[in-house]
C-alpha cells in the first residue's frame, strides 16, 4: 500500500520513491509507488498535478486501495523516480478546500445544515448544503469566515486514536470504516476529511460566495479563496472593463446606460415590426389589385419570420383559396405557413419529400421550415399552380 506521504505534510511537493507497478498503455503508463505526495481525486477534490521524472502526471486515481499515478511517459518497475507536485495548483486547492471547512462549520454552527456536497476543479468550485440560505444569510456568513480567517487559527489534521474518536464531536459527510483524518480549525470546527489543508486560516487568504442557487431542497454555492478570488476579481474587473468600453460608459453608470440601450432597442424593434407591417400589407394588397380573384397566391417576405402570420392574416382578408406564405430566415432558409383547404396537407408532404422540409400542422393550415433557394421554391410551388 502506498504511503499517504500528503496526509501528514501538505507543503512538501518534491520527493523520491520507488516505481512498485509500471503497466504500460498508449503513450502513458500507471504506475503505483512505494510513497506519494500526489493527492488523487477524492473528497469531491481533482487530483494533484506535476511531474514524475519529468513526464507529466494526468491523473492520479485511487483503485482498490492503491493510488494509480497515470504518467505520459514510460517508467520501468523498481526504478527510483523523482516527484514534482504542482505547488501553484496544489496551493490554490489548499486554500479553497480550507476556506470550505471555514465555511461549512459556519453554516452548521448557525443554520445546523451539513454540507452534503461538494466539487473542487479547474471549472468549478461548489458547496451544496442541505437547507435554504438567503443572500443576506450567506452575506453575515461570508463575513463570518473573512474574519475567521484574518484571526489566524491553526489548522492540524490527524488521524485519532478509535476512544479519542469516540469522544469527539465532529462534522462528516458519510460514515467512515477504520481510521478517520480529522481537520481541526483551532476553535471554529472538526471535521473528518482527507484532502490537504493550509497551517493557518490566514493563508485562506480571503472567501467570495460568487453565487447562490436552489438545489435539491437545499443551496448550492460557488465560491472562491485567496489566490484563486484575485483571479475571480481580476476577470470580473476586466469584464467590467469591456463591457464599459462596449458602451462607452465609466463603470458606475454601466446599469443606467444598459437601461437605455436596451430601451432604444426596443423601441428599434417595435418602430421595425411597424414598418415591416405596413410593407407586407402594401405588398399584399397591390398584389390582389392586379390579379385575378381565383389565382394561388404564394408571398416570398423578406421580413422578420415572426411576422408571417400578420401576413396570412391580411393575405386572408382578400382571399379565401390557398395561400402560402414564405419568410426568409438566413441563407437558402425559410419559415413557411400555408393555408386554405385540406390540400395543403399533401402540399407539405410533397415538401417535405422535395426538400426535407421540417414542420407539422393541423386540418387546413400547416407551417414549418424549409432549406432550399428560392428560384427552386417558386418552381415546386408553380407547378402546383400557386405562383
Ligand atoms: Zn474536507
Amino acid at each position: 500500500m502506498t504511503e499517504r506521504l500528503y496526509e501528514n505534510d501538505s507543503y512538501t511537493v518534491s520527493f523520491d520513491a520507488e516505481a512498485k507497478s509500471v503497466q504500460n498503455g498508449d503513450g502513458v503508463c500507471f504506475v503505483t509507488l512505494d510513497r506519494t505526495f500526489f493527492f488523487p481525486e477524492e473528497g469531491g477534490q481533482s487530483c494533484d498535478r506535476g511531474t514524475i521524472n519529468g513526464y507529466p502526471v494526468t491523473d492520479v486515481q485511487i483503485r482498490g486501495g492503491e493510488i494509480i499515478h497515470t504518467v505520459a511517459g514510460q517508467l520501468s518497475e523498481g526504478a527510483k523516480v523523482h516527484g514534482e507536485v504542482d505547488w501553484e495548483y496544489r496551493f490554490r486547492n489548499m486554500q479553497m478546500h480550507s476556506g470550505e471547512h471555514v465555511f461549512s462549520g459556519l453554516v452548521f454552527r448557525y443554520f445546523g445544515y451539513s454540507n452534503v456536497g461538494f466539487h473542487l476543479s479547474e471549472n468549478s468550485a461548489t458547496m451544496d448544503y442541505n437547507g435554504k440560505l438567503s443572500a443576506d444569510d450567506v452575506s453575515m456568513l461570508e463575513e463570518q469566515a473573512n474574519r475567521i480567517i484574518t484571526e489566524g487559527h491553526a489548522i492540524r489534521a490527524w488521524v485519532p486514536s478509535k476512544e479519542e474518536l469516540a469522544g469527539l464531536t465532529y462534522r462528516s459527510k458519510k460514515e467512515i470504516d477504520g481510521d478517520v483524518r480529522l481537520v481541526e480549525i483551532e476553535g471554529v470546527d472538526l471535521c473528518a476529511c482527507c484532502v490537504p489543508h493550509v497551517r493557518s486560516t490566514s493563508e485562506i487568504g480571503f472567501l467570495k460566495i460568487v453565487s447562490l442557487e436552489n438545489y435539491k431542497g437545499g443551496v448550492r454555492l460557488s465560491y472562491r479563496c485567496g489566490l484563486r478570488a484575485l483571479e475571480h476579481y481580476r476577470e470580473c474587473l476586466a469584464l467590467l472593463g469591456t463591457t464599459g468600453r462596449l458602451l462607452s460608459a465609466k463603470q458606475e453608470d454601466i446599469p443606467a446606460t444598459l437601461t437605455k440601450v436596451l430601451e432604444d432597442g426596443r423601441q428599434l424593434s417595435f418602430r421595425l415590426l411597424e414598418a415591416e407591417r405596413k410593407l407586407v400589407s402594401g405588398q399584399i394588397r397591390s398584389r390582389f389589385g392586379v390579379d385575378a380573384r381565383d389565382a394561388k397566391p404564394l408571398f416570398f417576405l423578406t421580413a422578420d419570420p415572426g411576422i408571417l402570420r400578420f401576413a396570412m392574416d391580411e393575405a386572408e382578408t382578400y382571399f379565401t383559396g390557398i395561400c402560402v406564405v414564405m419568410a426568409a430566415q438566413g441563407e437558402g432558409r425559410f419559415r413557411y405557413l400555408m393555408e386554405g383547404d385540406e390540400s395543403v396537407a399533401a402540399l407539405q408532404k410533397e415538401l417535405k419529400g422535395r426538400f426535407g422540409a421540417k414542420g407539422g400542422g393541423a386540418s387546413g393550415s400547416v407551417s414549418g421550415s424549409v432549406s432550399a433557394s428560392g428560384e427552386a421554391l417558386r418552381e415546386f410551388f408553380a407547378e402546383h399552380g400557386i405562383q
